[in-house]
């Protein structure tokens, strides 16, 4: 978390950000579902400079047999960067930064996914850190989502996540890997457009209530914008470019 001098850098006079961004606006987002042929469900996202892979299968038996459940499905997820995700090459085992991340993404998905409809079997999620700029569980959540709907798996609604932060005491969308490194707080969200809940909220850093509100709703707004383009991948895959018209 940086001080006051940083935050000059951080936003200028003028309100735009060390990106060029203004502090509402998030980074360029593109997905593309059912990119990967061997797995049941899977997609692509770029999100500003993190790329992320996401594959999917299942509902499929379970094993070890001892974690099945006679009740409802099982959902498992692993988020994992690779060595050349990060500038100093990052150790390939799962680091606990990694272990904390694939859980929290799995109780963010967990809720959308309807599980009960296949007990007794897994819906295993497995996320690649291609390349890592800030964010990148949100949008390794984002492509997630898009990877389950892919596979067809019965979805409640879809999951759409998008960090807000604050960087020189202004609430900003989309904090990118600088403003995460030194600015004042980072708040990733994870949010069911349709069903309007909450799926994951984390905080790093400190903030009043009245901007704890404010980035909550900032955050949502950006969940939104993804959303339309997480509709729009799986519209394109399935429906061949239609989505467009
Ligand atoms: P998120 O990526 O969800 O924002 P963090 O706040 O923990 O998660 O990490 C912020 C950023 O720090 C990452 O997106 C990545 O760019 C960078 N980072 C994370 N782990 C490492 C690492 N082991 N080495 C170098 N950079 C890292």
């Amino acid at each position: 978390m940086g001080g006051r001098a940083t935050d000059m850098v951080l936003l200028d006079e003028n309100g735009i950000r060390c990106d060029g961004r203004r502090i509402d606006e998030p980074r360029s987002v593109s997905i593309k579902a059912g990119v990967l042929k061997n797995a049941d469900g899977s997609a692509y996202i770029e999100f500003g400079d993190n790329k992320i892979l996401a594959g999917v299968y299942g509902p499929r038996d379970i094993h070890p047999k001892h974690l099945s459940d006679a009740d409802t499905g099982v959902l498992r997820c692993r988020y994992h960067m690779e060595p050349f995700s990060v500038t100093e090459r990052k150790n390939p085992a799962p680091s606990r930064r990694e272990i904390e991340i694939s859980k929290v993404i799995k109780e963010a998905l967990a809720p959308a996914v309807m599980l009960e409809r296949f007990p007794r079997t897994v819906v295993d999620v497995y996320i690649e850190i291609l390349q890592a700029d800030g964010g990148s569980r949100c949008a390794a959540l984002d492509a997630a989502s898009v990877a389950l709907a892919d596979a067809g798996i019965p979805m409640r609604d879809m999951v759409s996540a998008c960090a807000a932060g604050k960087v020189a005491d202004t609430i900003v969308l989309d904090v990118n890997n600088e403003e995460d490194q030194a600015g004042q707080a980072d708040m990733p969200i994870g949010y069911m457009p349709n069903l309007n809940r909450i799926t994951l909220l984390q905080l790093d850093g400190v903030m009043s209530l009245d901007e704890y509100k404010q980035c909550i709703e900032t955050g949502i707004r950006g969940c939104k914008l993804v959303y339309e383009i997480q509709k729009k991948a799986l519209m394109e895959k399935y429906f061949d470019g239609e989505a467009e018209k």
